[in-house]
């Protein structure tokens, strides 16, 4: 079954994968059994893994909590918030046994190590887990950026984007049409000109000019993130 090898991979989590059904704030009962997963699959695969959390589930900039504040103080927020997920990401994984450093785009020392491209390679050679925090430092992007961007930067070969409520691209929202049909495979031509929701426009580009396959597959199914890193064919592989 495993036709894709992946060495290295980004795993783009939203933030609200760490939220409960409410999907707001940071709800330990569903980040412990998220790590646990993570971290056996470092542990018994050898496969290298970053993590790039969003920040969603505290304060969402880019699509406005904030009307009417100004867009590059809403944003910076943002990203703030992004590292308190990764704090509690990192928290979570090393209670399962793994070894962490999270990353910031934005200097905060006392919290967390700046983002060093050549240090961030070695912790992965290493076998540790790194997060990459503070999105990409600038306002006006997304953390699906931060993820094409740092995977180009650090060579992963994949990036894996775990969806909350979907299971791969369809043609249609599947919520409104029930004869929405999902893409097993697509190009990233197909998702620019479709306009299909995978990543935002900016971010598919870059992963286009970089050759960075995206995999979008459901992670409400226990297993998953380890069967999409580990090649099987599930959700919607861009390419
Ligand atoms: N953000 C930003 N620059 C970046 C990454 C993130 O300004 O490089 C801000 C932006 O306001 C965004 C927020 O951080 O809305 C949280 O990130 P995002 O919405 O991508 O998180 P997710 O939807 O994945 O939870």
């Amino acid at each position: 079954m495993s036709e894709r090898k992946f060495k290295r991979i980004i795993l783009k989590l939203s933030g609200e994968a760490l939220a409960g059904d409410q999907g707001f704030g940071i709800n330990p009962q569903v980040v412990e059994p998220l790590a646990q997963e993570i971290a056996s699959l470092s542990k018994e695969s050898g496969i290298e893994i970053a993590i790039v959390v969003g920040g969603g589930n505290i304060w969402r900039g880019l699509s406005g909590s904030a009307k009417g504040m100004d867009r590059a103080s809403a944003d910076y927020m943002g990203m703030i918030a992004t590292v308190m997920n990764a704090i509690a990401l990192q928290d979570a994984l090393e209670n399962a046994g793994v070894a962490t450093r999270v990353q910031t785009a934005i200097e905060m020392q006392e919290v967390a190590e700046p983002y060093i491209r050549r240090r961030a390679i070695r912790h992965l050679e290493k076998g540790r887990i790194v997060i990459f925090a503070a999105g990409t430092g600038n306002p006006y992007f997304s953390t699906d950026t931060t993820a094409a961007l740092r995977a180009a930067e650090i060579e992963a070969d994949a990036i894996l984007m775990a969806k909350k409520f979907a299971d791969g691209v369809y043609d249609s929202d599947p919520k409104t049409n029930p004869n929405a049909v999902k893409f097993d495979e697509l190009t990233y031509m197909d998702v620019i000109s479709k306009e299909l929701k995978v990543m935002d426009a900016t971010s598919t580009t870059l992963c286009k000019d970089n050759h960075i396959p995206i995999v979008v597959f459901s992670m409400d199914i226990p297993g998953n993130i380890t069967r999409a890193a580990k090649g099987e064919a599930i959700g919607t592989i861009v390419k």
